[in-house]
């Protein structure tokens, strides 16, 4: 009987035992088979499988069928990371799908840029976390929010001491609730008329959690090397990893030179700074008529000149939204002024002016020389970024494949390298941006030579083609051009 007992026993353990495993094995899985994999490490790309159990990727290799997989066959595509996006402004778009994200192979995106920033992050994770978008998003705090917070209206003039106090609590605030660091709109109001010394008190607090520090820079282009040696000395003061957003040699006299302000950046990292770029791949930068008037004297025609000859042209200046006028939109600042019957100078201050009677505008403006921009995404601590919104410039629906189809002299593997671990790395985020076993399964397939942006100036709205299926957690969020109105995106705290 006692012996019965034990076997009844052994039998039942045995039992258990395979019932958990078996139980383990039915655990449904994804296997994508027969893909080339381009893992984000830069390395070549080879032919190989992966599996995906719940967000996770589980296994990569030459993998045999499991019953519990669901195959998805990758003959004749790559399968790389999804794309990380350093400085996107996605979150505009009311649609959880954010199809002007994850229709170009962005999986992740950064928001919270330039300074500006939702101002209790905490709510908006939580809001997050129980609608979840179809990407995964992290936020850094706007410094510019913050100071208008604490300054109101009244802020074109240095904050008191006191004010930066109040300044600190918030931004700690934000820490807690895990933001990825602080950002800056160092040329826009309100951060343009803080003092250096007022970022570094801040930049401080957020470096006490370990945080990182983002900028637009004061200046793009007259000012673009103080800007530099400025942002050096946030990072060096404040003991934080800097990185320069949209990095840009937006002013004509500059150009060329973008392989000495690199050597600047290289001997600064020698000395300890942690000095990162991320960049869009265009020509034509978006932003507000007023940003290029650092002085702010928007009636001085001689401002206007110089912004029209050195910083871009009337040719080369679109309309993209005009509140006060609408049927000015889409036309360049040349032929507004044709149908004004003004010079160009006239028309560029009397804009200005109008749309400070009726807010509400923006234009997109080449500045940019190409080989500047090949020689800045070429260095080593270079990922590329966005910096789109769902409307306006065409990097909002196409940078990624856009940069892609550049020839920049390095390789297709270089450039996935760019858009995915070295955007996690300069974010300092693991477990993303590279395929590898205990990552996250945010994955792209797609055939390199049929993945193009077709947004443009004109039509700025429309979905890059040629990207087979968007996984993000592990689900498929996008697939035969369409979301699949899947929301398995994450909130990424610091
Ligand atoms: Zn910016």
């Amino acid at each position: 009987m006692r012996y019965l007992n034990l076997t009844l026993k052994l039998i039942i353990t045995i039992a258990i035992v395979v019932g958990c495993s078996s139980k383990e094995n039915l655990r449904p899985s994804i296997l994508i088979q027969n893909a080339t994999i381009v893992d984000g490490s830069g390395a070549d790309g080879y032919v190989g499988s992966v599996r995906i159990i719940d967000d996770l990727i589980t296994a990569i290799g030459d993998l045999d069928v499991s019953y519990a997989d669901s195959i998805i066959d990758g003959t004749g595509l790559v399968l790389t990371p999804g794309f990380i996006d350093t400085h996107s402004h996605h979150d505009w778009d009311t649609l959880r799908t954010v199809d002007a994200a994850i229709s170009q192979g962005i999986t992740t995106i950064i928001v919270g840029q330039d300074g500006s920033s939702r101002s209790s992050l905490g709510d908006y994770f939580d809001s997050l976390t129980t609608y979840p978008l179809s990407v995964n998003i992290a936020s850094y705090i706007g410094h510019g929010s913050v100071r208008r917070e604490v300054m109101g209206d009244d802020f074109k003039r240095q904050a008191t001491k006191e004010e930066i106090e109040v300044m600190k609590l918030l931004v700690e605030t934000s820490m807690k609730e895990g933001a990825l660091g602080i950002s800056t709109g160092l040329e826009y109001d309100p951060g343009i008329y803080s003092t250096t010394e007022e970022v570094i008190e801040l930049a401080k607090m957020v470096s006490q959690f370990g945080g990182r520090y983002i900028s637009h820079m004061r200046s793009e282009d007259i000012h673009l090397e103080q800007s530099i040696t400025e942002i050096l000395r946030i990072g060096k003061e404040a003991n934080i990893p800097v990185q320069i957003s949209h990095f840009k040699i937006a002013r004509r006299g500059l150009w060329g030179q973008a392989g000495r302000i690199l050597e600047r950046l290289d001997s600064a990292r020698t000395a300890g700074i942690q000095i990162t770029a991320d960049i869009y791949p265009y020509q034509y930068w978006q932003s507000t008529m007023t940003v290029l008037f650092p002085k702010r004297d928007f009636d001085n025609r001689e401002s206007a000149e110089f912004a029209l000859s050195e910083l871009t042209s009337p040719e080369g200046m679109i309309i993209a939204r005009f509140n006060a006028q609408s049927e000015y939109e889409g036309l360049t600042l040349a032929e507004v002024a044709i149908l004004r019957n003004e010079d160009p100078v006239t028309t560029y201050i009397e804009l200005i002016r109008m749309s400070q009677e009726m807010p509400g505008e923006s234009i997109i403006a080449k500045s940019m020389d190409l080989e500047d921009i090949k020689t800045l995404t070429n260095w080593e601590f270079t990922n590329i970024c966005s910096d789109g919104a769902p409307r306006g410039h065409p990097r909002g629906w196409g940078a990624f494949p856009h940069y892609l189809n550049m020839d920049t002299g390095i390789t297709f593997e270089r450039k996935i390298h760019k858009m995915t671990a070295q955007a996690a790395e300069n974010i300092e985020l693991d477990s993303i941006g590279i395929i590898k076993v205990g990552y996250y399964a945010d994955l792209l397939l797609f055939n390199p030579d049929r993945f193009e942006d077709k947004a443009t100036f004109k039509e700025g709205q429309l979905r890059a083609t040629g990207l087979n299926m968007v996984i993000v957690s592990g689900r498929v969020v996008y697939q035969k051009q369409r979301p699949t109105q899947v929301y398995a995106g994450r909130v990424i705290r610091n």
